[in-house]
């Protein structure tokens, strides 16, 4: 009962709508109509005068990125008090313990960080996130991952995409992956918010020399799309286009042929007993120029001579 009246609890928290929350109330109402008090309770004490602070229909119109309460500064606070043991210590103490606590922050962090930036787990590893990977953070990729899945729900019922994640997180909801999932191109990186791409707590310093050369070559770009045909500038700007819109780009990844495990059957066997050829036979072979073909002289049969020497006229 109890664990019946909690996951109706945990739906009605979690309604994207008011429209949803009305239906997920109405539920509650009728499915526990037998314990009142719990209904007056709720209704009272929390959902009448609170609700617009914890239901999700109404807190999930700001970006919180996920920070739903103040845990994170209870966290941290709990984690000083533990390493300090004790209030009674002066300030020479008091500022060791705090930076040796950060500095264990920081280590826990970089070591986080290293993670997102280079391993994965094998869901992570789909044409999807191709450009992403490695760029952003694993939690991201996790809940994009979750609203990918939701596409085919979302397609086959019909209803309009609630766009919450991108209100809150700044990810892509399921009505923007759609099109990068049924044309199966990877999700640009200018889809995601900047939040989820800091992984690093101090940003490298940028190369001024990458910008210098990066102008140069545009300059020199841009005087060579000048002095062409018009075919030719539409050329260089489709391929222009396709480093600068790559969700745009019509090139697809080649297909990887999947071996089988195990030995070949036998029909993919070579019985073949001819020696492979060396390198240099490649070489050679590539070039040399092909030679023209002689024809074969023909030997003559030798019923053809016995035929020959038979018509001699024979010496009496
Ligand atoms: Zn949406």
């Amino acid at each position: 009962m109890w664990k019946a009246f909690n996951l109706s609890w945990d739906l009605l928290v979690m309604s994207e709508n008011p429209k949803q929350y009305n239906a997920h109330l109405k539920l509650m109402k009728r499915d526990f109509h037998t314990v009142p008090e719990a209904i007056e309770y709720v209704e009272q004490s929390w959902l009448g005068p609170y609700k617009e602070r914890f239901v999700a229909a109404w807190t999930d119109k700001v970006m919180h990125l996920g920070n739903y309460t103040s845990n994170r500064a209870e966290c941290a606070h709990g984690k000083l008090k533990n390493h300090l043991g004790s209030s009674q210590c002066n300030f020479a103490r008091l500022w060791e313990q705090i930076d040796k606590l950060i500095n264990l922050q920081i280590t826990e962090l970089k070591g986080t960080f290293e993670r997102d930036l280079s391993c994965w787990q094998h869901e992570f590893r789909i044409h999807l996130l191709d450009d992403i990977r490695g760029v952003v953070s694993k939690e991201a990729m996790r809940m994009i991952i979750k609203k990918a899945n939701e596409v085919e729900i979302l397609v086959a019922s019909n209803r309009a995409c609630e766009c919450s994640i991108r209100r809150t997180h700044g990810l892509p909801c399921s009505h923007e992956i759609a099109p990068f999932k049924i044309d199966n191109k990877p999700l640009p990186l200018s889809i995601v918010h900047d939040h989820w791409k800091k992984l690093f707590l101090v940003a490298p310093a940028k190369d001024p020399s990458i910008t210098e050369t990066v102008k140069a070559d545009w300059d020199i770009f841009f005087r060579r799309l000048q002095g062409t045909t018009e075919e030719q500038q539409r050329h260089m700007m489709n391929k222009f286009k396709e480093f600068v819109h790559p969700e745009c780009t019509s090139l697809v990844e080649p297909e990887q042929k999947a071996r089988g495990r195990g030995r070949p059957k036998k029909d993919q066997i070579s019985n073949s007993t001819r020696r492979l050829p060396s390198e240099f036979e490649y070489v050679e072979a590539s070039v040399s120029t092909p030679k023209p073909v002689k024809e074969k002289l023909r030997r003559k049969p030798k019923n053809q001579e016995s035929n020959l020497y038979s018509s001699r006229p024979c010496k009496v």
